[in-house]
């Protein structure tokens, strides 16, 4: 990732003017944790916009308390409830992809908060980029798809790329004060999901519920099963490979179940630097939105005695497939990360819906990356969604669902 640039908006100054926020994918949970810390700082930061694909009463619940200047929604029915409840406040409601591309270009928004799930985050995240905006980055999917696109938008246009993803953020952390050429390697830390112990031949049997119930984190239905599958970190090996441009075998993933680690950075002199905090987002998306400056806030701390032990292990392939499967996406470059990604969207999906097992999430992505993915070396976006939607349909296909 380019070195962070010192903007008006990021200089530290105590009267600078809030930093006036755009939340994609305000009614999720990293956007309502969002709003959260907006809550926290009202004379440093505002929300200039806000949106949701469908859930239409929270964005107008959330419309009333932060009187954004816009709400962009996906769906055409809520789009109209909104229309309605909003009319005379002021307010502009947008619909769609094409709202969402036009308000992050807005003069009057400072910073992007991508917190919208999968490859819907892509356009978007690249306007924002295109219009030189400050990018707090949690939707990972982005950078998995379209990594080369949103590198090329950066060193184009001059905007700004800042984690949002605890691991990411950590790493971030790191950094600070460091000469990319002194990193050696990256260490993701990963909790293990759910399944970390479950015995393997039971596998067939994990029901949506079960992978819903992560043992640190409260998080949004996706991210929640691809944690349990470790899919999550294996996309998240891709996002750092991005972020922080490195090759997939200097970037390492060690399972540490107490998720108090976030991640950790190696030197060439042999040192290591770790970011530590209970798991609680609303550090990373804190920090997204103060950097370079800390401010100082009543989330609550480690307390050592209490915490007792830090344990540490590899991950076991043979129970998390999906990560070998990732590196391998990254290793292979070209339209196969976004394959992966939408192959492993799509999947989800119908283990969400009771359509297929948990154990076929891997296989389904598995076939998709070996039949469908292209050595392109910078593949446009119409080529990546060509191969997000192939790598869609394919899965369907082979899980025997009718695609609509
Ligand atoms: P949620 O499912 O909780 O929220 C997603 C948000 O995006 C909702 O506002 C949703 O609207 C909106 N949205 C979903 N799909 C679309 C679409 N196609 N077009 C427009 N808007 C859409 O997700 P999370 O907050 O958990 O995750 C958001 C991103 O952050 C993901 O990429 C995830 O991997 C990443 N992340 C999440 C973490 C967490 O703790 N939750 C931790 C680290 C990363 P609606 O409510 O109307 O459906």
């Amino acid at each position: 990732m380019q070195p962070v640039q010192e903007t008006s908006e990021t200089a530290s100054s105590p009267v600078a003017a809030p930093r006036r926020l755009a939340v994609l994918g305000a009614t999720g949970s990293i956007g309502t944790q969002t709003l959260d810390i907006v809550r926290l700082f009202p004379d440093r930061l505002s929300v200039q916009v806000l949106t949701a694909r469908r859930n239409a009463a929270r964005l107008l619940q959330q419309a009333l308390e932060f009187r954004p200047a816009c709400v962009v929604i996906d769906d055409p029915e809520g789009y109209r409830q909104l229309r309605e409840a909003l009319a005379g406040t002021g307010i502009e409601v947008l619909q769609g992809e094409e709202g969402l591309c036009a308000c992050v270009q807005r003069p009057d928004v400072d910073v992007v908060v991508a917190a919208l799930v999968g490859f819907a985050g892509l356009r978007p995240v690249l306007a924002a980029l295109e219009a030189g905006k400050l990018v707090a980055l949690a939707n990972k999917e982005t950078l998995v798809a379209g990594g080369a696109l949103v590198h090329e938008a950066l060193r184009r246009y001059g905007g700004t790329l800042i984690p949002v993803d605890s691991e990411h953020s950590a790493i971030f952390q790191c950094l600070v004060g460091e000469e990319p050429a002194s990193v050696e390697a990256l260490i993701l830390t990963a909790s293990g999901g759910p399944f970390r112990t479950r015995p393997l031949e039971t596998f067939d049997r994990i029901t949506p519920d079960e992978a819903l119930c992560h043992p640190n984190w409260s998080m949004g239905a996706k991210v929640t099963v691809d944690s349990a599958t470790m899919m999550n970190k294996g996309l998240e090996v891709i996002e750092a490979h991005w972020l922080f441009e490195l090759p997939a075998e200097r970037i390492q993933v060690l399972v540490h179940p107490q998720s108090i680690v976030h991640s950790m950075v190696t030197f060439v002199d042999g040192s290591t630097k770790a970011q530590l905090g209970v798991p609680d987002m609303r550090l990373p998306i804190q920090y997204a939105l103060s950097y370079p400056e800390r401010w100082e806030a009543p989330h609550e701390r480690i307390d050592w005695v209490q915490l007792g032990q830090l344990d540490f292990e590899a991950p076991d392939p043979a129970r998390f497939p999906c990560l070998p499967l990732a590196y391998e996406a990254l290793r292979r470059g070209g339209t196969a990360p976004a394959v992966l990604n939408a192959a492993n969207e799509q999947a989800v999906q119908l283990f969400l819906q009771e359509q297929i097992r948990f154990t076929d999430i891997a296989r389904l992505v598995e076939a998709a990356l070996e039949y469908l993915s292209e050595p392109e070396p910078v593949p446009s976006y119409e080529h990546l969604q060509e191969a997000d939607r192939r790598a869609r349909h394919y899965v369907l296909e082979l899980a025997g669902v009718a695609a609509h």
